[in-house]
């Protein structure tokens, strides 16, 4: 329990670390470059939303084991681990990821690292990047060898961030090819995870390319679970079926599972669309670019949902979305999350609004993030507001209160009981039941 550590990046999924790893007993500095996070997050006040994380944050402050900085002096003098939590997104107009953030955390800290440690690295790169940036540490650090990199790749999913961190379903360990190295690289690990490895968390160790692959390899999975189930739904709607009983009875096979198989509007966030893109990319450059040409159409069936939400709220309105009122319940990419990045829920309120609709969103924990994001759209004070006058009301992001909003209700204040439901999250029956014409993905 001697390890000090620091957490580089204090974004969805530093913040969590920080606190996550302070709530474990550690001592902690947060890092990040941005001045106005740091002075949030010392301040107790968590500057993006996720559930059960503010008390952690709160109670590891008051504590005195949990401070936050921008000063690389700070961080390389205070820790014996170092987490490198930093963003890489998409490349604007590539498909390839952006490692800059990565890059410019390694060659701030390495130069400033006098002592032995570990630095390790947590966020998601391409395969080939823990190799560079070891070799890159090796060259810059003082401590020349003493320095050492890992590769940890992150799991965590927003929404359950910090049950993932502290419970998470396994833990992946990329180290060295040099065996002293790697051996210690993996002591520190096992060390610094302890607690989880004593409930009984599996733990991996593996070369650096292959845990760089296992993070990327299971959002390619899970995006093309997404995008199979919404491909099912376009053969349901041209074949008059219905995907969500389709997608009941496929997940009571055990081969087959449940989970991730809900039809709908699809995925996006910062995790899922550039991930597989930049696995792409990757590949292309790897020389293997056919083993992923399927993951282009799991982007395109992705991508192809959000076309037909539009037109399917087109449709009901006659044709034109032209002097027509329309209320978009969900900014979030998901519920539980106020992260925007690449919302389907926002593209297609966006969309709509370049079409002519006049459209009112309403989200329970993104509007700030999602006025930023699309400060061209109009934003409602709740779901009621945001239905006001609509002629449609589009469900987006199904959020618990939006999953479990009165029909009676809602009729109340709309022009014209019109419902997609864009998540298939609504029960039909009810909401017929009650007056309204309801459409949804994938079903009659
Ligand atoms: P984010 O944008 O919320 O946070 C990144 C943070 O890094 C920002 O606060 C930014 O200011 C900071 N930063 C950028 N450059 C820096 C530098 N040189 N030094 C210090 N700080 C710097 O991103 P995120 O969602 O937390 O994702 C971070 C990484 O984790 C990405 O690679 C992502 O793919 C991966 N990941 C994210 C999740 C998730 O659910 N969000 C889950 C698993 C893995």
């Amino acid at each position: 329990m001697a390890h000090r550590l620091t957490v580089i990046g204090t974004g969805y999924l530093g913040a969590t670390h920080a606190a996550c790893m302070a709530d474990l007993g550690y001592e902690v500095v947060g890092l990040d470059t941005d001045a106005t996070k740091v002075e949030r997050l010392a301040a107790g006040d968590l500057p993006v939303y996720e559930p059960g994380l503010e008390p952690i944050l709160r109670r590891n402050l008051a504590a005195g084991r949990l401070r936050f900085t921008t000063s690389y002096d700070e961080a390389a003098d205070f820790g014996d681990v170092h987490f490198v939590c930093v963003g890489t997104p998409q490349k604007h107009g590539e498909y390839a990821a952006d490692l800059t953030y990565v890059d410019a955390a390694i060659e701030e800290l390495a130069p400033r690292l006098h002592r032995p440690c570990l630095v390790v690295g947590k966020s998601t790169v391409p395969v080939g990047t823990a190799a560079r940036l070891a070799a890159r540490l090796a060259e810059l650090a003082p401590a020349g060898g003493d320095a050492v990199l890992a590769w940890n790749p992150e799991f965590l999913r927003e929404g359950y961030a910090v049950k993932d961190t502290l419970h998470p379903d396994r833990i992946v360990a990329g180290v060295p090819d040099d065996q002293g190295a790697a051996e210690r690289a993996e002591k520190v690990l096992r060390e610094v995870y302890s607690s989880m490895i004593g409930e009984g968390t599996p733990f991996i160790v593996a070369d650096y390319a292959t845990a760089e692959l296992v993070k990327v390899a299971a959002n390619a999975f899970l995006a093309t679970k997404i995008s199979f189930i919404n491909a099912m739904a376009e053969v349901c709607e041209a074949a008059h079926a219905d995907v969500t009983k389709l997608s009941l009875a496929l997940s009571y096979d055990d081969r087959i599972g449940g989970k991730f198989l809900g039809p709908g509007l699809g995925f996006g966030g910062g995790c899922l669309p550039k991930d597989i893109r930049a696995f792409m990319a990757r590949a292309g450059e790897l020389g293997v670019d056919q083993a992923l040409t399927f993951l282009r159409e799991v982007d395109e069936i992705n991508i192809r949902r959000r076309i037909r939400m539009v037109d399917l709220a087109r449709e009901l309105l006659g044709g034109s979305f032209a002097g027509r009122t329309v209320g978009v319940l969900g900014a979030a990419f998901k519920p539980d999350s106020d992260d925007v990045r690449d919302s389907p829920a926002l593209d297609v309120a966006a969309t709509i609004h370049a079409q002519g609709g006049a459209v009112t969103v309403y989200d329970p924990q993104a509007m700030n993030n999602a006025r930023r994001a699309h400060p061209d759209l109009k934003f409602g004070t709740s779901a009621l507001d945001a239905a006001r006058d609509a002629h449609v009301v589009l469900l987006l992001t199904e959020w618990r209160e939006f999953r479990e909003m009165d029909p009676a209700a809602l009729a109340g204040v709309v022009a014209e009981r019109n419902i997609v439901d864009g998540r298939n999250a609504l029960d039909p029956e009810r909401w017929r039941t009650a007056g309204w014409t309801y459409r949804a993905l994938g079903r009659p």
